[in-house]
């Protein structure tokens, strides 16, 4: 997933949880406090269930990003971009401390 597609996605959530705030509100003015409307209950909940598909959506890519790309650094002798955990550069052979 781009970086656009994430914003997009955590604006998609944010608007959602926005109706469903003025769907509830709207609700509890409207229908005084004794009788629930069973319907704009169930649009609330179908806003916060398209709300969660879109986080859902956005920590997999999270969780997917960090997988595909392991925490790089740069060596301290010859500057070669190497792996965090490294023990020895791949490019210069120095001894190099791991970063945990
Ligand atoms: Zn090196």
């Amino acid at each position: 997933m781009e970086q656009v597609l994430v914003e997009k996605k955590v604006l998609a959530a944010s608007e959602r949880l926005s109706v469903a705030q003025e769907q509830l509100d709207a609700a509890i003015q409207g229908s005084g406090a004794s009788r629930p409307d069973v319907e704009a209950m169930k649009g609330v909940s179908e806003r916060l269930r398209e709300a969660r598909v879109c986080i859902d959506q956005i920590q997999q890519h999270i969780g997917a990003t960090a997988e595909a790309a392991p925490s790089m650094r740069h060596c301290p002798a010859c500057g070669a971009s190497i792996r965090a955990k490294a023990t020895l550069c791949g490019h210069c052979w120095t001894k190099v401390s791991p970063t945990l």
